[in-house]
Parts: C-alpha cells; structure tokens; sequence
C-alpha cells in the first residue's frame, strides 16, 4: 500500500514537472519571438499614425460624415501592414511548428522537417494579416468616428477637432476616450493650453506603447499556437491537451486547462482566449 502510494506519489511528481517544464519551453519561445515581432507592429503603427497626422493637417473643407474615410488611403495602409507583419507571422509560426515537429515539445523517432512553406501555413499567414490588421484599422476608425462626434456634440470646429485628434489616432475607441477624458478634466483646471497638449501627449504615447505590446504579444501567441497545431497535424496527431500556468485565471482553468479536444476544436477554444493568455497546447497521451 505504502509503496502503491509513494510511486503514485513520485509519478505525479514526474508529470507536474514535465508539464511545468513544457510551460517554461513554451513560455521562453514566446517571449523570444515577442521580441521580435514587437518591432515589426510598431512599424506599422507608426506608419499608420503618420499617414494619419498628414491627413489631419488640412480639414477645413472637410465634412464629419466623410472625415474618416478621406483621413487616409485606408487600402494602401492595409497593403503596408500586410507587407510589414506577414513575414514575420509566417516566422513565428513556423518556430511553433518546429518546436513540435523538431522534437521540442515530443519526442519522435525520425528527423522530420516542419513545412513551412506548406499550403496551410502560407494560407494561415495570409488570411490572419489580413483580418489583423483590418482589426487594427476598424478599431481605429471607430475611435476617430467617436471622437469627430463628440468634438462636434460639444461644438468645437472641425480643426480643432483634428488638433485633438493628432496624438489619439492609433488608439482603440476606448484608449481615445479616456484620453479625452483626461483632456477634458485638465481643461477644467484651467492650465495652459500648451501644458495640457503635453500631458495628454505622454498619456497617448503611453496608450500607444502598450496597444504595440499588447498586439505583439496576442499575435505572437497567435502564431506559435497555429504552427503548434499544424505541427501535430503534420506528424498525424490529431488531440492535443491544454496546459494552462497555476495562475492562469479562471476561463482558461475551465476551457483550456486538462482539456482533451482536437487540434480543430483547440483551434476555436484558442480564438477565444483572451489577449495576454499564456496557455498552450502539447499533445494528448
Ligand atoms: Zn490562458
């Protein structure tokens, strides 16, 4: 009985560790290929931001109907995006189905080589630049809409208007309200105006950082998480099993941790996943 216990004992021991271990391999991998993306969504950004400055300088003639649509050529900022974030997605994708297929995450007998250049990858990178970064620009539309809105609800000009739009666009609608909020409390406090155009600006630019690390770090999960599933699918391994970190919060303890389920139905469980999720998936046994 006694030793029935203790090598039951000594067996959970071995599987707590090489769950926790596969969650530290995981969570290494992640990081690395953050950083690397980090730069890459900032460049987008960036580029964004600036053909929308160009567009806020001349307004006057503008109506608010059509001011979002004429602030930029929106086609061409998602052509830019796919351009700058597609490479790099494939890469990280490929470092999650590498880490599967090249033995990091199960051991297998041969050498085998994932496909990075398979038609699912290629068609993953594809369709999810995509939808991202028309994501991204929806967002952002919706917050200069709200914004042109209000400035006209409250009754102020269309160029004063686009002035205090200059450091919100790229923010979601959210991060543009609160900035307006802010705004709006220093204007009752009566500083000047010069005081207040730069405290609302290191305000947005640090909503502008963290929407970057916010997207860098869902996107590379993203990615790893769908080269993992391919990965699987690849060597013929069709359930995989969640493994969420002990501090996991309580959605991913109930949806994805312990979970047994298809790499498709994994698939969807994932896209529902919150942002900063840290969860990922090895194979069933
Ligand atoms: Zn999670």
């Amino acid at each position: 009985m006694q030793v029935l216990e203790r090598l039951r004992d000594s067996m959970k021991d071995i599987v707590q560790k090489s769950i926790k271990r596969t969650y530290t391999n995981a969570k290494r991998l992640r990081r690395l290929n953050e950083r690397k993306l980090t730069p890459k969504v900032n460049e987008f950004m960036r580029y964004m931001r600036k053909q929308l400055q160009r567009g806020l300088i001349r307004v006057k003639a503008r109506k608010p109907e059509t001011f979002t649509e004429q602030l930029a050529d929106w086609d061409a900022i998602i052509e830019e995006g796919k351009r700058i974030l597609k490479p790099e997605l494939l890469k990280i994708l490929a470092e999650g189905g590498k880490a599967v297929v090249e033995r990091k995450v199960i051991k297998q007998e041969a050498e085998p080589r994932f496909d990075v250049l398979g038609v699912p990858a290629v068609k993953w990178a594809e369709k999810h630049t995509a939808k991202l970064v028309t994501e991204v620009i929806e967002e952002m539309k919706k917050a200069i809409r709200q914004e042109v809105k209000a400035g006209i609800d409250y009754g102020k000009s269309i160029q004063k208007i686009a002035k205090e739009l200059r450091p919100i666009v790229g923010l979601t609608s959210r991060q543009a309200g609160a900035v307006a909020k802010y705004r709006a409390l220093l204007e009752e406090q009566a500083l000047p105006e010069q005081k207040i155009a730069s405290l609302v600006e290191r305000y947005a630019n640090r909503l502008h950082r963290y929407r970057t690390q916010l997207i860098a770090r869902t996107e590379t999960r993203r990615a790893l998480n769908e080269g993992v599933f391919q990965g699987f699918e690849q060597i013929g391994i069709g359930k995989v099993e969640g493994v969420s970190s002990p501090d996991s919060c309580e959605w991913c303890m109930e949806n994805i941790n312990g979970r047994v389920v298809s790499t498709d139905m994994a698939r969807s469980i994932d896209a529902e996943a919150h942002p900063g999720c840290e969860c990922t998936w090895v194979a069933a046994s």
